[in-house]
Parts: C-alpha cells; structure tokens; sequence
C-alpha cells in the first residue's frame, strides 16, 4: 500500500504518497495511544460524495478528547482535508482514513511533550468481506478473546490499540476457517464484530446490542437504526446472548468498510434460511441507495468532494 503514486494529507498540507513516513521512535508505534477514522465516498449522480463526514470528524475528535490528545486542526480543516484528499487522488469511490498519533519527540509512558499528528489517506476498497459475503452472507465464529471491558482503553473512542483485539479475534477467526469473529464482552453477552457492529432480526423486530456492551457506536449501525424506523422496522437496543443469534430470523453485521453484511451462519449453526433475509435485503438495499444518493430525504449526509 504504501509504494504508489498519490497523495496523502499529512499535518496540514499534501505530500507524495511514498514521502507519508514517520520516524521508528513515534510514540505511537510503541505504546499504542492514536486513534483514527474510517470513511467512505461513494459516486452519485451529483459528483463524488463523502458519506456523513461530519459524524466521523466529529467521532475523531471525540476519540481525541477521551485520549487527551488535542488535534491541532478545527473540525471544519479536519472535513476539507479528506474532500481535499480524495480530489487529490481522483477518486469516485474509495475508503478514507483519517488517523492522529503521538510524535517522535520523546518515548516513555507519559504522552506529554509529543506533538499530535494528523493525517488522511484515501484508496479504492471494494466490499470488505467480499461480493459474495454482501450476497450470500458470511460465516461467523464466536470469539475465544472477549471485547474489551468498557473501563479498560475506553469503547466509544476509535483508538489504534483497540484493534489488537480485532486482530487477534479476525485471525482466530479466519484461520478456523470463518469470514469474521463476533466478539462476546467480559459478561458474555453479544458485543460486536472486530470492525463491525451486529444486528439481528426476530418475528419482524430489529435487535442490536446497547453499547453498555463495549460495541463502537457505530456510524453505519446509526444509519440503518434510522432505514429500519423508516421501514416501519420496531427496533430495540438490549443485551442480545449468542444463542439469540443461533435462533435469530436473520442476522447481520454493519460498518464503513464492511456496510451491511448477512450473516448466513454463527459458529456453524445456521441462522434462518442459511442466506441473506428478506429484511436483511431491503435494509441493505435502503443503505446503498441512501450512500449512493438516490435517497433526497438523507441528501445531507452526503458532502460532495
Ligand atoms: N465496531 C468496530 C470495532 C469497528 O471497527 C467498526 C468500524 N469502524 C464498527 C464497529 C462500525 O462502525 P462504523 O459504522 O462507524 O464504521
């Protein structure tokens, strides 16, 4: 990824793709402390359109302040500087990924006297777990590692060390064999994907777990509540156990990298048809529509590059 033509915003202006390098004493390489974005662009009719920067701007700032890191740049910079990166690399849909970490100025625990960087890549990404996972569903498989606890390296901020957690779930996960983990938190109750956040659907009723459950507050999670309400959709927000998702109707994950994906099947048990649901399907539906534009009541979440 990194030996390519392009551009990458990095602390304030654009730089060549291959000169986006840090130093191997940044801080946040050793210890962990950073956190970032992921957002995606989508083509419409209008131009190319950043699907609600503002929530994950927001998202990164707030990740900043449960961090004590103050991020040298105003929101409003922080929005341009993505419009700006995807214009730079002419892209018409991509992934973006905005992300601040500690600098090389010192090492040792304590944070302080490290300047806080800022900076955004975009790239093209397809589907995150395949056309055919978008289609047909995946195949999860419940965790051995549990979520982190919500008081150890805080749940509602986007942080780099979080996703130690993911890795090691994803590749426990995949090398058994499955699409994706579902990880449980320190109660044993459903808590999320390791980049997704889980939705289930029983006799007609949207469940998704609260997030006193560890889970992201996940933006796409954000959207479907709303497709789902607009479908008419009862929707409940609760502690959700795994075997709730073995007799779930329907099942699936939501994320910017992943959007929406069926889930056809938890830990080799089938869940419903073994197949993308019907409910599944017109809220996937709704979303593509939605981030694609062709959807004027949520034409606001689109920010045209
Ligand atoms: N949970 C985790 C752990 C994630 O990494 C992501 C992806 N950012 C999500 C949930 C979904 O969040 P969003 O819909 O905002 O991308």
């Amino acid at each position: 990824l990194h030996d390519r033509d392009g551009k990458i915003w990095m602390d304030g202006a654009l730089v060549d793709w291959r000169d986006a390098t840090v130093h191997v004493l940044t801080h946040t390489l050793h210890y962990g402390c950073g956190a970032f974005e992921g957002v995606r662009a989508y083509k419409t009719d209008q131009g190319t359109a950043i699907f609600r920067l503002q929530e994950h701007t927001q998202r990164l700032f707030n990740s900043a302040k449960i961090l004590r890191m103050t991020i040298p740049y105003t929101v409003e910079e922080v929005n341009e500087a993505q419009r700006m990166v995807v214009r730079a690399n002419g892209l018409q849909s991509c992934y973006i990924r905005p992300l601040i970490w500690l600098g090389s100025e010192k090492l040792g625990v304590s944070p302080k006297g490290n300047r806080v960087h800022l900076m955004v890549a975009a790239w093209a990404w397809g589907a995150y777990l395949g056309e055919e996972g978008l289609k047909r569903g995946i195949r999860v498989k419940t965790s051995s590692y549990t979520r982190h606890h919500v008081n150890i390296t805080m749940t509602q901020a986007k942080t780099v060390s979080n996703y130690t957690n993911s890795i090691l779930a994803n590749m426990e996960a995949t090398d058994d064999g499955y699409d994706e983990a579902l990880l449980l938190d320190p109660s044993g109750f459903v808590s999320e994907g390791a980049g997704e956040n889980l939705f289930i659907v029983k006799d007609g009723v949207v469940y998704t777990p609260d997030l006193s459950a560890g889970a992201l507050n996940g933006i796409t999670r954000n959207t479907v509540l709303h497709i789902a309400r607009d479908l008419g959709l009862e929707v409940v927000q609760k502690r959700i156990t795994r075997d709730e998702v073995y007799i779930a109707d329907e099942a699936f994950f939501t994320g910017t990298a992943a959007e929406v994906t069926p889930i056809r099947e938890l830990d080799r048990v089938q869940i419903g048809a073994g197949a993308r649901g019907p409910i599944t399907e017109k809220i996937q539906s709704a979303f593509f529509d939605i981030v694609n534009g062709r959807n004027p009541k949520y034409a606001h979440w689109l920010t045209l590059v």
